[in-house]
């Protein structure tokens, strides 16, 4: 019997209140169901306003869910306790895309990592400065950083001590939220290199959100694709860039920058999303995919298996008959 995933989502809905009285709600996460795996990093990938950011806030319980199951360590994590959640806060943590907003500016940097520790009542003083002295180590920070300043440091820098901040309490999962997209190429990919080495030593276990597929690629061992509220493909990672099956996600991989006789070159994703107050009836995609038939405006595609690990929603991998029918 194969071991039961570290984070186990089903079926994960979140509906904002409309502003206005009447008007439909906001259907931010529309069903959403995945499995981490320990020691898997799971990418989610998806435009702007895909609602992998609002998934990633409620796996973390940031946000309460309208309706589904979070399962942690086989927990249900809708049903702990004020003091299981306390718990949980050590076991999972998050990075955010701007380490700028998300540092207090006025604290020290070794003032910022302990700063969980404190919260937690960790340690003693002398066994908090150790632990710091191994988080600098770590993220490849020179310990005389912990009397300094935020505004001090570069991007690449203060993401590192944004991420040595999540390591302080020893998590198991970490959410990477757009981490490494306000950087510069060349740092991105020293963030990348640290955060696979950092998984490697302690056996971490990411949940990996972006817009960017190549940065997702970088790093996951499973990735899913977003649009509109609802997962549209998964796959391992081999499977899902050697052969995308479902149309956005083949719109997305072209969209990914590539370097040709020394230019950069890449597609632009035509359309704009539609509002996920008002999804498109059928395959919510139908609107802006270059292969859209009569049935996908009317009928919504179901997940298929379409490989020993992936599974992609559209109609064109279903049996041509069941295509037709309208
Ligand atoms: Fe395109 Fe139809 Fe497939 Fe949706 S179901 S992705 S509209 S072909």
């Amino acid at each position: 019997m194969s071991a039961a995933p570290l984070l186990a989502v089903r079926d994960l809905r979140k509906i904002f209140p409309a502003r206005r009285r009447g008007a439909p709600g906001v259907r931010a996460v529309d069903g959403v169901s995945f499995d981490i795996a320990r020691g898997q990093t799971f990418g989610l990938v998806g435009e702007s306003g895909c609602g992998k950011t609002t998934t990633g806030r409620m796996v973390l319980r940031l946000m309460e869910p309208t309706s589904g199951t979070i399962r942690f360590e086989d927990r249900d994590l809708m049903a702990l306790s004020p003091a299981q959640l306390r718990a949980f806060r050590r076991d999972a943590q998050i990075v955010f895309q701007d380490p700028m907003s998300s540092l207090n500016p006025r604290m020290s940097v070794g003032e910022l990592i302990m700063e969980p520790l404190v919260v937690h009542r960790i340690g003693t003083t002398r066994e908090r400065r150790q632990r710091l002295a191994r988080l600098f180590d770590l993220v490849g920070l020179q310990p005389t950083s912990a009397t300094r300043f935020p505004h001090e440091f570069s991007g690449g820098q203060r993401q590192r001590i944004a991420i040595a901040r999540a390591l302080a309490l020893e998590p198991k999962l970490i959410v990477c939220d757009e981490a490494v997209s306000a950087l510069d190429v060349s740092i991105q990919a020293q963030i990348l290199n640290l955060l696979g080495d950092l998984r490697d030593e302690l056996g971490l276990t990411y949940l990996f959100i972006s817009h960017d597929l190549g940065v997702v690629r970088h790093l996951s061992d499973r990735v899913a694709v977003m649009y509109l509220g609802e997962i549209v493909e998964v796959a391992s990672k081999r499977e899902l860039f050697e052969t995308p099956r479902h149309p956005y996600t083949q719109v997305l991989m072209r969209a990914i920058p590539r370097i040709a006789d020394g230019r950069r070159h890449f597609e632009t994703i035509a359309g704009d999303v539609p509002s996920p107050s008002a999804p498109p009836p059928g395959c919510r995609f139908h609107t802006r995919c270059p292969h859209a038939m009569e049935v996908c405006r009317k009928v919504a595609p179901k997940m298929t298996s379409v490989g020993e690990t992936h599974q992609a929603a559209c109609h064109l991998l279903t049996e041509p008959a069941e295509a037709a029918t309208v």
